[in-house]
């Protein structure tokens, strides 16, 4: 947490509805955070790039461009964080949102303290991706788990777990993203390569052995969690 500091991060808020905007204005200035605002796609453009904001939130239904566009814009010239702002209860659209270069999304109507903590976890993992000179990985906690990268290393209440190679490559996946959702997609592709078809039996499958082997209550669990049509989110760490 120390690595992001509060209250100089510049936040772009791309958004049409007058309330929204200014009830998170409000809510972003009162924790210090400076925030520009926009109410279209193409004045939002421009003030990415003048500004160059260290997080974007953006409202997908903007009324002279599709905000799915306004992403795909945005990633043509730099990573910074993009959060969706969604009406839409379409899981579909959300999980296109994040394959097309979203870091995350938030459902309206949302709370205070969900708006926040999707940000600092936005902003965390900005600040690792800037880090990448060290070859080591900080091990990830939650609760009674701990993975070490270094050592290849999953233990559960300090004691080592088996997990199959791809169900370790499929948790540190998870883990090295904790806090953000990673779609179905983004998951297939980056364990069973580009070619694989769109059936997700095989990490539905996998994932149910994970949750075995590192959950109390695979039914209720504490480490990963499916968001249901889009993908799985892990708990961030401690
Ligand atoms: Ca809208």
């Amino acid at each position: 947490m120390s690595k992001t500091k509060l209250g100089k991060n510049n936040i772009l808020l791309i958004e049409d509805e007058e309330s929204i905007r200014s009830f998170i204005s409000t809510t972003l200035k009162n924790q210090n955070y400076k925030i520009t605002t926009a109410s279209d796609g193409s004045s939002g453009l421009h003030l990415a790039a003048s500004l160059c904001p260290d997080i974007i939130l953006l409202d997908l239904g903007l009324p002279d461009m599709d905000g799915m566009e306004v992403i795909k814009k945005i990633r043509e010239w730099t990573a910074v964080p993009i959060i969706v702002i969604s009406a839409r209860s379409n899981e579909h659209e959300k999980a296109r949102a994040l394959d097309s270069g979203a870091d995350d999304y938030i459902t309206k109507p949302f709370s205070t303290v969900e708006l926040l903590a999707r940000i600092r976890t936005s902003l965390r993992h900005s600040s690792q991706m800037h880090d990448l000179t060290s070859t080591s990985q900080k091990p990830y906690h939650h609760g009674n788990l701990t993975i070490n990268f270094d050592d290849h290393v999953v233990m559960l209440d300090g004691t080592n777990i088996h997990l199959t190679q791809i169900e370790y490559k499929l948790l540190t996946l998870l883990a090295k993203s904790s806090g953000k959702v990673l779609t179905y997609t983004f998951i297939m592709e980056k364990i069973w390569g580009p070619y694989t078809d769109n059936n997700n039996q095989i990490l539905r499958v996998n994932m149910a052995n994970i949750r075995r082997k590192i959950e109390k209550n695979p039914a209720t669990p504490e480490h990963v969690f499916t968001e249901i049509g889009i993908g799985y989110r892990m708990a961030e760490g401690d």
